[in-house]
């Protein structure tokens, strides 16, 4: 493009637009003047193609950014700024400046027009966005370079919560070894768009490894020698203002992570287990269990089915209910949120505080403490009627037994437990309470979700599934779209493959719920109360509301997600651990001393 516009230039064509014979006279003109003004123009008009056709042009490729219809943008602003610069009809020798004045300016408009609005796009991550201010970042750096002089340049800032910063170590010794170690963890989960991040023994030859959780799978780093672990672990430690002689309780900070001008919070976690240490740092705690109701991934049925429910004035007991690493925090904190809780009083008891909610009163239990009984500090919390209890965890039959005897005439009780399914999670409950009647009698509704894992949309691949593919996922509607997506992983630029740069090549980023929301009313709490779970099963589903099954069909043929992560997610066993069916008590053993921080979200 960059050749065509000056070729224009050079040599109008006869019959051009209104614009090009102006140009053509005007720049004959200005060559007979004086042969360096061209070279000015030529070298300013030169370097404008070059980004736009090069930088740019292969940037809208990579992120789909509506390449042709910026091109044409750029070609025709390029034409204007060409006919500004040349076009001028005074004779005054300045005439030449002012046009390439205005030029640069109409030129640079065009530059930062596409920055602005590409950087603004969801699909383009922080590390991919233009930078037109590179220039000066580059002069600064090279002015801190030479300030320090002596200490390694440490590629982030680690600031503590009282906005100290962690200073950096002077190169060539053993702590500068370790500071770039623990920086490589972090730049690697950065890299890899981890949520968190965990180093701890692996079990064998006294070696650690990191462990980087990626949309809720995990992925083992390279092993590291039990002392390096450590010197990382407390470097960490350090630098959220920890305790590092304490090895063995749980500790728990938070500090700033600046990277490349980005700002992340990290939340450290660490606690002695068998074998030495564990941390897990969780990048961006509160982003990740925070989402509003409506963007769980509930379908409009649901959503409205779940508000009737929220504001059902009969108060009594909600299930909330995941498998592990099934949202379920993130689904309570939600919930909750759709309570008022300026006019409600709205209380959570949890083990692990993740999100502080405005107005809403959070009693930490720890399950260390001398005395500690989950059951018995649920029962004086209800005794306080609040309008809204959150248990966040259920950890023993006692507290199940305690929730459904308490009088829940004044209060919404959600006891949030682990189970694999509505018709799970109702079966558990009658179980823990150990009495079908007592656990049917305040029963409001019951709700399960899991987490599946989205498509890039940057580089999913559609395709038409057989017609016993569509049959088998129970789409009867003759009219509805089978087309189906695939997990990617490359885009084309210029028809070569290359890795997508949005999702790094994974073909996933982020992860959206799928659900099944029943409210109770008196017909089911009747069969509830019979503990007949098959005519319970035959109850639900006779509601007009979707399945998980339905639920997540739907999103299939959205392209939300693919076939793969659908079947790997509602398979009977979606994750080791899952509560079977006919467990005795609805939550495997209580949170153990330094639970991880992953396993609750
Ligand atoms: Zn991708």
């Amino acid at each position: 493009m960059a050749s065509l516009l000056l070729l224009d230039w050079a040599h109008p064509a006869p019959g051009a637009l209104r614009p090009g014979a102006v140009l053509a006279q005007a720049s004959q003109a200005l060559v007979l003047v004086s042969p360096w003004k061209p070279l000015v123009l030529l070298a300013v008009f030169g370097a404008w193609a070059w980004v736009v056709s090069t930088v740019y042009d292969k940037h809208a490729a990579r992120f789909r950014l509506a390449r042709e219809r910026w091109n044409l943008i750029h070609l025709i602003v390029g034409l204007v700024a060409l006919v500004v610069a040349v076009g001028i009809p005074w004779e005054h020798p300045a005439a030449f400046f002012v046009g390439l004045a205005a030029a640069l300016v109409i030129l640079g408009i065009d530059l930062y027009a596409y920055a602005h609005v590409a950087n603004k796009d969801e699909r383009v991550p922080e590390s991919q966005r233009i930078r037109l201010d590179a220039l000066t970042k580059v002069s600064n750096a090279r002015a801190e370079r030479s300030k320090s002089r002596g200490k390694i340049e440490p590629k982030l800032r680690l600031i503590a919560p009282d906005k100290s910063v962690l200073p950096p170590p002077t190169a060539d010794t053993p702590e500068a070894e370790v500071r770039l170690a623990a920086e490589s963890v972090y730049l690697r989960a950065m890299a890899s768009r981890a949520s968190s991040v965990e180093i701890r023994p692996t079990g064998k030859d006294q070696s650690y490894a990191p462990v980087f959780i990626v949309d809720g799978l995990q992925t083992p780093g390279d092993p590291l020698a039990a002392q390096s672990a450590l010197a990382i672990i407390d470097l960490w430690k350090l630098g959220a203002k920890l305790d590092v002689a304490d090895r063995r309780r749980k500790l728990q900070g938070t500090l700033d992570v600046e990277h490349a001008g980005a700002k992340h919070r990290v939340r450290i976690t660490s606690v002695g287990v068998a074998g030495g240490m564990r941390l897990t740092m969780l990048i961006d705690p509160d982003g990740q269990v925070r989402r509003e109701p409506a963007k769980l991934g509930l379908t409009d049925e649901q959503f409205k089915e779940l508000r009737a429910i929220v504001d059902d004035p009969k108060r009594g007991v909600v299930l909330l209910t995941t498998p592990p690493d099934g949202g379920r925090t993130t689904l309570t904190y939600s919930v909750v949120q759709m309570h008022d809780a300026y006019t409600q009083r709205v209380e959570v008891l949890e083990v692990d505080q993740q999100l502080a909610i405005e107005g809403v009163r959070h009693t930490p239990f720890d399950p260390l403490a001398e005395g500690a009984d989950f059951g018995t500090t649920a029962r004086s919390l209800l005794r306080r009627d609040p309008d809204v209890l959150a248990v966040a965890e259920l950890p023993d039959a006692n507290t199940a037994k305690e929730v459904a005897k308490a009088d829940t005439d004044r209060t919404r009780v959600y006891v949030c437990f682990r189970a694999g399914s509505a018709l799970e999670a109702l079966d558990s409950w009658i179980k823990a309470v150990g009495d079908p009647k007592q656990a049917a009698r305040n029963l409001r509704g019951v709700v399960n979700g899991r987490l599946l894992r989205k498509l890039c949309t940057n580089c999913r691949v559609e395709y038409t599934p057989s017609p016993e593919m569509v049959q088998k996922l129970g789409v009867t509607d003759p009219k509805a779209s089978t087309k189906l997506f695939k997990k990617g992983g490359q885009v084309l630029i210029k028809n070569k493959p290359e890795v997508c740069p949005v999702c790094g090549g994974v073909g996933f980023i982020g992860q959206e719920g799928i659900f099944e929301v029943y409210a109770i009313g008196d017909e089911e709490r009747a069969l509830v109360e019979s503990g007949n779970l098959s005519a319970i099963k035959a109850a639900l589903r006779k509601k007009p509301l979707p399945t998980l099954q339905a639920a997540g069909v739907a999103k299939l043929l959205q392209g939300v997600t693919s076939l793969e992560e659908f079947t790997r997610v509602t398979s009977p066993t979606p994750a080791p651990g899952a509560a079977a069916p006919s467990s005795p008590a609805p939550q495997a053993p209580p949170p153990a001393k330094g639970a991880s921080a992953t396993s609750r979200r």
